[in-house]
């Protein structure tokens, strides 16, 4: 689960980082009392979105003005302004793919003197299952240009759970990035703060971007995006209740409130498959035969009727499906319960594309007889296969 920066910089703070103070606002009418809370001479105007690049990003209406979602002002009146041209707006960057995403939360944030831009980022390195420290001096609006053209400008290296955090781990980010003097004593207490949040909160991923040197020679926390691992979050009930169900997918989003393991994607074919496994090679198979899945679906072993029925509705509901292929291999899952599932979903929504099913296992010929006997215009299929070769053929012609 993901946050706002906003509210990821608020959680740092508490844990003592160093952020800028900042105001949140919802409405165009609140804008100008928000932005006059804080002192100025300069007001920071920062679109909310769970993306990054904002920035460079750009937005679709003309009347939201030239600038990206980023933008600096000199008088409250001015950063009020600019906040009223972005609310509501859509908001394109390289992370929000071309339907871009609607800005309903601005922040304004105290205004830094940035001598330099660093990146800093905390993650769960899977290859070692340990947490992971990265870093560069070449922080700011281009690191993912960095880390294709030069990644030997980005340092990693891993913190073991026996020792947990200890200092020369920060004085190994210091010096990567350059940090000396007081910069330097506050690089090491800052990587141990945001290191103890990391593993407190059960985090995923902790990227600043940019971490940056002031004028002064301090180090400041001056972007933030934070990744929550969904499976701890019933311990965090704080964090639970930032979630932001406007920025995510409302597919995605009603899969989770049913316990299914549903993941969008972009292609033409819905799947609907009973283990995670079963449902790569789906997907895989579908790619082999030159059509892409429009979904990953895991019913889940034990999965009841009703899940089905609302998984076959999730994936009926989106636009780009063209062909359905239901893949089953009954073990602990039974082939009558997803027959049942899928004919009191067609019966609720419809059927308005092409139905592969393939169904092996556990009470197969029961199944099999409740698809037939349901008058339902399906393709049956023996195997994976020519499951696929036949929801490909039908989509595909
Ligand atoms: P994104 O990564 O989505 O583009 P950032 O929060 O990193 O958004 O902001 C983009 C750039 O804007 C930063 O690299 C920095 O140069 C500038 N910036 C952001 N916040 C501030 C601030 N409080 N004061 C001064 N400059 C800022
Ligand atoms: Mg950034």
């Amino acid at each position: 689960m993901n946050i706002h920066e906003y509210q990821a910089k608020a959680l740092l703070r508490e844990y003592g980082a160093p952020v800028s103070d900042g105001r949140v606002v919802t409405k165009a009418e609140e804008a100008k009392t928000a932005a006059g809370e804080l002192d100025g001479p300069l007001w920071v105007v920062k679109a909310q979105i769970h993306a990054g690049g904002r920035g460079k990003g750009s937005f679709k209406e003309a009347d939201a003005g030239e600038k990206g979602g980023v933008r600096l002002a000199k008088s409250v009146e001015e950063a009020a302004e600019e906040a009223k041209k972005m609310l509501g707006r859509t908001l394109v960057t390289h992370q929000t793919g071309p339907a871009g995403k609607q800005v309903n939360r601005i922040y304004f944030e105290d205004g830094s003197d940035i001598s330099r831009e660093l990146y800093l980022a905390l993650l769960v390195d899977r290859q070692t299952s340990r947490i992971s420290f990265v870093c560069s001096t070449e922080g700011g609006m281009d690191i993912e240009e960095v880390a294709a053209s030069t990644p030997e400008k980005i340092l990693s290296f891993d913190v073991d759970p026996a020792t947990g955090y200890q200092p020369f781990h920060g004085r190994r980010v210091a010096f990567t990035l350059g940090l000396e003097g007081q910069a330097m004593k506050q690089c090491v207490k800052l990587m141990g703060i945001l290191y103890k949040a990391f593993v407190e909160k059960d985090m995923e991923q902790l990227e600043i971007n940019p971490l940056i040197v002031t004028e002064a020679g301090d180090l400041k926390v001056l972007d933030a995006k934070v990744g929550f691992d969904g499976n701890a979050l019933y311990r965090h009930q704080d964090i639970a209740s930032l979630r932001d169900e406007t920025e995510e997918d409302s597919k995605e989003l009603q899969a989770s409130k049913y316990d299914l393991n549903y993941i969008a994607l972009e292609g033409e074919i819905g799947c609907m498959v009973n283990g995670a496994g079963l449902a790569m090679a789906t997907m895989d198979i579908i790619k082999l035969k030159g059509a892409e899945p429009a979904n990953f679906l895991d019913v889940g072993g034990g999965a009841t009727k009703e899940k089905v029925t609302e998984a076959f509705k999730i994936i009926t509901s989106d636009k780009n499906v063209k062909g359905i292929l239901v893949n089953i291999f009954g073990g602990i899952m039974r082939c009558d319960v997803i027959a049942e599932g899928v004919i009191a979903a067609v019966k609720e929504v419809g059927l308005q594309v092409p139905l592969v099913v393939r169904l092996e296992g556990t009470n197969v010929e029961k199944g099999r007889e409740i698809i037939n006997q349901s008058g339902l215009d399906v393709i049956a299929a023996s195997d994976l296969n020519d499951a696929a070769e036949k929801i490909v053929k039908a989509v595909k012609g």
